[in-house]
């Protein structure tokens, strides 16, 4: 058989029935097997999430839920036996929604969130049908195991695999075109997970890997990897080629154009990615694989915003055996994940840069835990938050072998005048981060992206 090749398509490019409609022509022009992942409808899962957070919201929304997909599926001109299966479709999904409590516990969170692309994908495979194309709604809850850390469970790639191989490559044998939703696993029990926002692009490549796929076309709404987010920077370069690597380490400093653990499923096969522009699918998009052909280029300016830096310090710190072990074992305990840490042994202090969210939580246990040492004089005298930070990172893995790039760095933010909260350099050099005042971010990648953009020619 020939290999499949796995497509995915994100929310953007789910909007409306019109972007549906170019979707499905880009499944229908396909001339190699494939494994269609769908995300829900674009910003459905930020409305479940926000019911979530606040149930009072709950009220009407199963009905505003259902009027938006049954609207959008008449405008893509089902016929009406197909209309009424895509609404008795949707009666079942939103008794998940219905279910007095169901928000109030972990697995029914889970579920409520799992809603959007049960909705989605269940549309995409009608419609690929009435065009002639066989195929099969698949919910990914069948095939993709997981464990369970709600919201962001870890998938079990062997599990995984077997369940593939059973439920998913028979269908693809058959010549039917799977519709599998992304986002979603269960976990042993049988529990629906969610396995982290964004995460359709990681359900993409953990297909790809057990089907061992020919590669993974992720469908968006931009034309590749720029070398800045187009949001904020119009002159970025298209990437034709960038390693596993570079796109990891990309993603992990916000860009946002694959979820951060997309490429961790592919690393030991040869299965590339690429990133294709749904509203111009002519274009060649970006190709993202373990060892590119083409080098230069290289060099991309990532931000995440929505962060605050927490510093611990006081000059008697340096003296303290285990201080750092302390403040580390903090975080972990309260489950905070950070972003980035930085120490500068002159002023004696520790920082950290972690999610708004998680600051509060933080620095409560962080001066329950050390109060010991910030009693005692000169030792620990304060933890402090800078709130409204932005990190600014560039990343590229030939940076290793050039010198010159910090340097550049730190002169664009210099003559951008913008101050320098905190330094990091990622340990594998294929980073150099800068935490900045949130509102400088746009200045500051303009002004990076000037100084350093020659370097992409080298
Ligand atoms: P989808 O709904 O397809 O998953 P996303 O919004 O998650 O789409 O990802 C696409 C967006 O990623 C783009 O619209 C763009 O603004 C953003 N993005 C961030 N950094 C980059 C980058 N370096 N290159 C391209 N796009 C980027
Ligand atoms: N729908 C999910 C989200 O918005 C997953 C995804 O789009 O990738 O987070
Ligand atoms: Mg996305």
């Amino acid at each position: 058989m020939v290999k499949p090749v796995v497509f995915k398509f994100g929310g953007t490019s789910l909007q409306t029935a019109d972007r549906i409609r170019k979707a499905v022509d880009i499944m229908a022009g396909s001339h190699a097997p494939l494994v269609v992942v769908t995300s829900a409808v674009g910003g459905v899962t930020n409305q479940l999430a926000s019911l979530i957070a606040d149930p009072s919201l709950a009220d009407g929304k199963g009905e505003e839920l259902r009027r938006l997909h049954l609207q959008i599926a008449r405008d893509l001109g089902l016929e009406r036996a197909d209309l009424a299966d895509y609404e008795a479709h949707i009666a079942t999904t939103l008794a998940d929604l219905d279910q007095a409590g169901a928000i109030l516990d972990d697995r029914g969170r889970e579920r409520v969130l799992s809603i959007g692309e049960r909705l989605s994908t269940y549309l995409v495979a009608r419609v690929l049908s009435a065009r002639g194309i066989r195929s099969e709604y698949i919910d990914s809850r069948t095939l993709v195991r997981t464990d369970s850390v709600w919201g962001e469970a870890r998938v079990d790639l062997d599990t995984t695999r077997t369940l593939v191989d059973q439920g998913l490559l028979p269908i693809v044998a058959r010549g039917v075109v799977p519709i599998v939703t992304g986002f979603l696993g269960r976990n042993a029990k049988g529990d629906t997970t969610t396995i982290g926002r964004n995460g359709s692009d990681l359900s993409a490549t953990v297909l790809g890997a057990c089907l061992d796929a020919g590669e993974v076309w992720i469908w968006t709404d931009v034309s590749g990897i720029y070398t800045a987010d187009p949001r904020y920077y119009q002159g970025g370069r298209l990437l034709e080629e960038i390693s596993f690597r570079e796109a990891a380490e990309a993603a992990y400093f916000g860009a946002s154009v694959i979820h951060p653990h997309t490429l961790w499923p592919l690393l030991e096969t040869n299965v590339a990615v690429r990133i294709k522009n749904t509203f111009q699918p002519e274009d060649p998009g970006t190709l993202i694989c373990a060892h590119p052909k083409k080098r230069g280029n290289i060099l991309i300016t990532t931000s995440i915003e929505g962060v605050s830096v927490i510093t611990v310090g006081g000059y008697g710190m340096l003296g303290i055996q285990g201080v750092a072990a302390r403040i580390f074992s903090v975080v972990q305990t309260v489950g905070t994940s950070v972003l980035m840490i930085s120490q500068s042994s002159s002023e004696h202090n520790i920082s950290m840069v972690v999610r708004d969210a998680e600051v509060d939580k933080t620095v409560k246990s962080l001066h329950a835990s050390l109060s010991e040492w910030m009693m005692s004089a000169h030792r620990i005298d304060h933890i402090r938050v800078v709130p409204d930070v932005a990190i600014i990172t560039v990343v590229g893995e030939d940076m290793k072998g050039r010198s010159g790039i910090a340097g550049k760095f730190f002169t664009a933010l210099g003559r951008s005048a913008i101050n320098i909260i905190a330094i990091a350099q990622g340990s594998s050099e294929y980073s150099i981060s800068a935490v900045i005042a949130a509102h400088e971010t746009r200045r500051a990648i303009e002004g990076i992206h000037r100084e350093l953009d020659e370097e992409n020619d080298k």
